[in-house]
């Protein structure tokens, strides 16, 4: 497997795409809400779940762990598989009352070690949604892996397709320095280039990381 273009590939897309200020949310528990309203769906539908949320007053942890399942899922309506959100979300507050109190200063305290495999332990949250709450709602060190990443460093050749969630991270984490702002940024400008580049039909003549990519079906 090729490591050594990771950093490089990093570089490469801050200079052309410059910071990205992710995650959109306006506090934690906006971004932990965002993570799940996100799976599966683009994010202008979860805007506008959100939106519903804040309007009706009950995106606070208190509110949401109250609120009937059925109530919210018409409320996170356009985010779609809305009943599925809805129940994951409350096990999502529930695991937050039940652990912490339902207080997020007490959750962010934990260490990423025994944080990590409690968040995943909760209904509905895989390791991307996982890794989303650790990095832009705690600020802890988990690199997010999603499919374009997936999709990206396949036709790049640093990586299988099929290559599983945590093999697939650690190849950042074994190569990039241990550094939040950094995994936060990358993440992000992987996905600006997914959505407007290397996409299924790839954009490779606009690629700014074309003379790091092995992929030459595309060329
Ligand atoms: S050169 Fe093409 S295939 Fe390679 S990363 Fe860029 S857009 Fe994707």
């Amino acid at each position: 497997m090729r490591r050594d273009p990771v950093l490089k590939i990093y570089k490469r897309l801050y200079k052309t795409f410059g910071p990205r200020g992710w995650w959109p949310g306006q506090t934690p528990f906006e971004v932990m809400v965002g993570a799940v309203l996100t799976q599966n769906t683009a994010w202008t539908n979860v805007e506008k779940a959100i939106r519903n949320l804040k309007r009706e007053r009950v995106l606070t942890p208190g509110r949401l762990h109250k609120i009937k399942a059925s109530r919210l899922a018409r409320l996170i309506r356009p985010a779609g598989y809305f009943n599925v959100k809805a129940k994951r979300l409350k096990s999502l507050v529930s695991f937050l009352f039940k652990e912490y109190k339902g207080d997020l200063s007490r959750m962010r305290k934990e260490g990423i070690r025994t944080l990590r495999p409690k968040l995943l332990g909760v209904h509905g949250i895989g390791p991307e949604t996982c890794d989303s709450i650790l990095l832009y709602a705690f600020d802890k060190p988990a690199f997010v892996i999603d499919a374009y990443t997936k999709r990206i460093f396949s036709r790049c050749g640093i990586t299988k397709e099929d290559i599983p969630y945590e093999e697939l991270q650690s190849v950042f984490v074994e190569t990039l320095p241990k550094n939040v702002r950094l995994y936060n940024e990358y993440h992000a400008l992987i996905v600006q280039l997914g959505k407007d580049i290397c996409r299924k039909d790839p954009k490779c003549g606009l690629c700014c990381i074309r003379e790091f990519c092995r992929n030459k079906d595309f060329r």
